[in-house]
């Protein structure tokens, strides 16, 4: 584990070419120092994913798999960083919790499916990870955290068992990645934005984030990263609330909330 201590400020500093030559930004992101390459970035996730579904069980229901798939999709087709594929896929765990890997492989938790009411409650944490995925956060944190020498190593496959250990010690810090509020709140404003492009109603992200505050002071312990690790959900409210009463009249109202209730008797 000890190879897995962040040593990132050292390796940036002696990289310095590299932030001129491999910044690749989505624009969402510019002015953030993320030296990892979109495919690098991709190829991660791959890899980073086959960890992830040996680590957790994944509920392999066709018909919520591709009703969660289905709305990711649509969302994915109208965001700001369509330069790669997008992969969906549902972890049975009892938990209010979802989570984006780099590259675009976004997980959701069977008891976060459970705990919505409807199609745009899904959009609305979809939209969210898409909004981490989009703006690079992952790569970002993960560069923070590591350095870039070993993250490329990861992806060149120089040590397979490193994987296990990365993916291990991620999630038992409380939390995937521990993102910063600033990419919490930035997350949100993008998700807003995605699900009223892909004609669902805002206010699904407000009435999800509603839930999490409920949950949080009753059961804290089913919450990992949508809490843990997040700016107070009240602060998130408050703001999603604003993004929705500036962009009102625009919004459409899509909600399907008979389709999520057929989708949710699959759910174990
Ligand atoms: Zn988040």
């Amino acid at each position: 584990m000890n190879r897995l201590l962040p040593r990132g400020a050292i390796l940036v500093l002696s990289l310095l070419p590299w932030l001129v030559a491999g910044c690749a930004t989505t624009g969402i992101n510019s002015g953030q120092i993320n030296i990892i390459s979109s495919e690098e970035e991709v190829n991660m996730g791959k890899d980073f994913s086959l960890e992830v579904e040996k680590q957790f069980e994944i509920y392999e229901n066709q018909e919520v798999t591709e009703y969660v798939a289905g709305v990711g999709r649509d969302l994915a087709a109208v965001c700001d960083r369509r330069d790669i594929d997008y992969h969906f896929a549902v972890i049975k765990k009892d938990e209010l919790n979802a989570f984006a890997l780099p590259g675009g492989y976004i997980y959701i938790y069977t008891g976060l499916l459970k705990a919505l009411d409807d199609e745009a409650q899904l959009a609305g944490v979809l939209a969210h990870e898409i909004g981490h995925v989009t703006a690079r956060h992952a790569t970002e944190r993960l560069t923070a955290m590591y350095g870039y020498q070993i993250l490329v190593g990861l992806v060149l496959g120089e040590d397979p068992n490193v994987w296990a250990q990365l993916v291990s010690n991620i999630f038992s810090t409380g939390g995937f990645l521990a993102y910063s509020r600033r990419n919490e709140y930035e997350a949100d404003r993008l998700g807003t934005v995605y699900v009223s492009r892909a004609g669902y109603d805002q206010r699904g992200i407000m009435e999800l984030l509603e839930k999490f505050q409920v949950a949080g002071e009753r059961e804290p312990s089913k919450l990992e990263e949508w809490l843990s690790t997040h700016p107070p959900t009240a602060d998130r409210i408050t703001r999603v609330r604003s993004l929705i009463a500036v962009s009102a009249g625009q919004s459409s109202q899509k909600r399907n909330a008979d389709q999520y209730a057929r989708m949710k008797r699959n759910l174990p």
